[in-house]
């Protein structure tokens, strides 16, 4: 099996797409690997490593994908969770919870999930190794990395190092122990996204938002690293008739998103001579959390009604692309 698993996640239909149409999605005979997505051109069947459908639970999400993810944390591997889909098809649902100040224990996301698992490891050393594990929460909006608990670091760079290997230089690292301290941290970093949102005149959905866990094992020398990445949405812009920044913003999303394609697509061909992490800040950050060796999720969301099947159709085509 391939170190990268590729999912699907339909959220429920939302009271706009039951107004229009009713009980109807796209999605027929489905099991937990495949369903055929029909839409009014065409029934196309998908596999996946797993679909979850509109009843899925947080928690079905997190034990299928990210707890595999934690425990090789824990044994010294990189790793990297992604959502991926057009804005409104349940990323942040999927990482955050419905919000993070309302969470309670049934809809918590996987943020809260890693970091309670990686807590219990905390508290319970397998064989007494010791460690730590320190928080950042950056944003990446054009090309340009932005530390979201110190607005004033608005430009921030990635390095390499060997002790850390790939790294954002002088991003803010907050020490965590507990889930209070995580829900504190999320809290400011949340905040902080939404303030420089009205100072720019942007919506999250334009940015792709990375939350950095730092590993570190008091007995190795090198760091381990678990990203878990709210993507920018991958809806098309231009067709709207986009202009200006917006265009420019839209190009910039679409090309740090073909570069993850690219990237990704490029390690599970096994096409490995050349894989193009340079091509955006994103995947650049991400190397060594993507190949090598880590272990990467990916959680293509949609929406299931007709109305949005354009969209869902590109990112089945784009998760599909990827395994
Ligand atoms: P995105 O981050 O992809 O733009 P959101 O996660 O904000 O989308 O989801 C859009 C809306 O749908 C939110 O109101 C969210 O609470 C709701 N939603 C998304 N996924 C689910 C789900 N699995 N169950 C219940 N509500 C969901
Ligand atoms: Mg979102």
């Amino acid at each position: 099996m391939s170190n990268v698993a590729v999912c699907v996640r339909f959220r429920p239909l939302n009271s706009r797409e039951r107004r229009i149409n009713g009980d109807l999605a796209c999605i027929h005979s489905f099991d937990s690997e495949s369903f055929v997505f029909k839409d009014e051109k065409e029934d196309i069947r998908f596999c996946f490593d797993k679909v979850f459908y509109s009843d899925s639970e947080q928690l079905d999400v997190y034990e299928f994908l990210a707890s595999p993810i934690v425990e090789d944390v824990m044994n010294g591997l990189n790793g990297a969770i992604i959502t991926y889909g057009q804005t409104g098809a349940g990323k942040t649902y999927s990482m955050e919870g419905p919000s993070i100040l309302e969470c309670v224990e049934h809809n918590k996301g996987l943020l809260q999930r890693v970091t309670d698992e990686l807590f219990g490891f905390l508290r319970h050393p397998v064989d007494n190794k010791k460690f730590t594990i320190k928080m950042s929460m950056v944003e990446i909006y054009m090309e340009k990395v932005r530390d979201l608990f110190d607005l004033s670091k608005d430009n921030l760079q990635i390095k390499e190092s060997k002790t850390r290997g790939i790294f954002i230089s002088g991003a803010t690292e907050i020490t965590i122990t507990n889930s209070s301290e995580v829900q504190q941290c999320l809290s400011i970093g949340i905040a902080n996204r939404a303030v420089g949102e009205t100072q720019m005149n942007l919506t999250s959905s334009r940015s792709h938002c990375l939350y950095i866990f730092i590993v570190q094992h008091e007995e190795r020398s090198r760091s381990g690293k678990f990203v878990l990445v709210d993507l920018a949405g991958s809806e098309k812009v231009e067709k709207t008739g986009a202009e200006g920044r917006l265009l420019e913003e839209a190009k910039t999303i679409n090309k740090s998103l073909s570069a993850l394609g690219n990237v990704i697509n490029a390690l599970t061909s096994g096409k490995t001579n050349h894989v193009p992490y340079r091509d955006s800040k994103l995947t650049r950050f991400l190397q060594d959390a993507l190949g090598g060796n880590s272990r990467t999720a990916l959680l293509c969301c949609c929406s299931p009604s007709p109305l949005n099947a354009s969209e869902s159709l590109s990112t089945l085509r784009f998760g599909t692309r990827l395994k």
